[in-house]
């Protein structure tokens, strides 16, 4: 049995899941999405990843077609189609087909799909060794051209901070943003911990609002750990004590070296250690089973 996708309303083979040419999500990247992750039949934080994904619909006037509910629904029906126990979840909307101009009210109908499939994770030595990271010269989207609180099908912004990185030997990128601040890597948020304190860029800085990040932050207040979402520069990521990154696919990820300068003594954190285990007990408790 081949993999079932969730194509505006039905589920159907992967193979028949198809889109038409004139979908203004591949025409002009015209819609929006969410990546989410269950684990062992518990979809973690799928509210919070609809309240996301209908936020970006809204700043960008598409209107989903579909309730919330019905939504969490979609998702749920397609991971009991595939019978998959630990999941990575791709919730889809597109301003749907219209003609090759840009206008948005030629397309009558948003498109929506859900495609459910095995997660890939990062190779385990990256979680224990760190990662090394570097700043690519791709300033991330000024908020004041499209905000980067739009989870939008148009991540060129970031694909060419990842082309960087790439050309660089390395897998992730910091971005900074216009004022030379640091706003996030390309698909994860950053963090850094000096004296005890976690750090973090404000949303205001230019970042997606991640759904790990505020789960971080949640947490290491749990643990009484000062949090503070505020400007950060290279310098102050230099010099940190550790370093992180979070996201969805990569949940918390060490980092060991920034643009060639080591953080901390090179190796993972305790702190960020004490993070990781918190964060995967979370994980395995929280979520809505399916
Ligand atoms: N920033 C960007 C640009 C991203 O694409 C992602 C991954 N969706 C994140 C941060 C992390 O967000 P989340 O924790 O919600 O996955």
């Amino acid at each position: 049995m081949g993999l079932k996708i969730y194509l505006n309303g039905k589920l159907i083979d992967k193979k028949d899941a198809r889109i038409s040419i004139f979908d203004h999500g591949l025409l002009y990247g015209d819609g929006v999405f969410e990546g989410i992750r269950s684990y062992n039949r518990l979809v973690f934080k799928l509210n919070e990843h609809i309240d996301r994904l209908y936020e970006s619909a809204h700043t960008i006037m598409l209107t989903i077609p579909i309730s919330k509910i019905e939504m969490i629904d979609a998702i749920v029906r397609t991971l009991k189609a595939n019978n998959l126990n630990d999941a990575y979840i791709r919730a889809v909307v597109t301003r749907g087909e219209g003609d090759l101009g840009l206008d948005p009210r030629r397309c009558h109908s948003p498109t929506i799909f859900i495609i459910t499939d095995e997660i890939k994770l990062y190779p385990k030595e990256l979680y224990e060794n760190g990662l090394e990271i570097i700043t690519v010269p791709t300033q991330r989207n000024s908020p004041e051209a499209v905000s980067p609180r739009v989870k939008s099908l148009n991540y060129l912004n970031n694909i060419l901070a990842k082309i960087e990185a790439i050309n660089s030997g390395v897998e992730e990128a910091v971005m900074l943003n216009a004022q030379g601040y640091v706003a996030e890597c390309t698909g994860d948020n950053i963090f850094l911990i000096k004296g005890g304190r976690l750090r973090t860029p404000p949303p205001y800085a230019g970042i997606l609002k991640g759904i790990t990040r505020d789960c971080v932050i949640g947490l290491a207040k749990d643990n009484k750990i000062p949090v503070a979402e505020e400007m950060i520069t290279r310098h102050d990521l230099f010099n940190a004590d550790e370093s992180f990154l979070t996201g969805t696919a990569a949940e918390i990820i060490p980092v060991i070296k920034i643009d060639g300068r080591v953080i901390g003594n090179g190796k993972p954190g305790k702190i960020t250690l004490q993070l990781r285990k918190g964060f995967s007990n979370i994980t395995k408790k929280d979520g809505i089973r399916y």
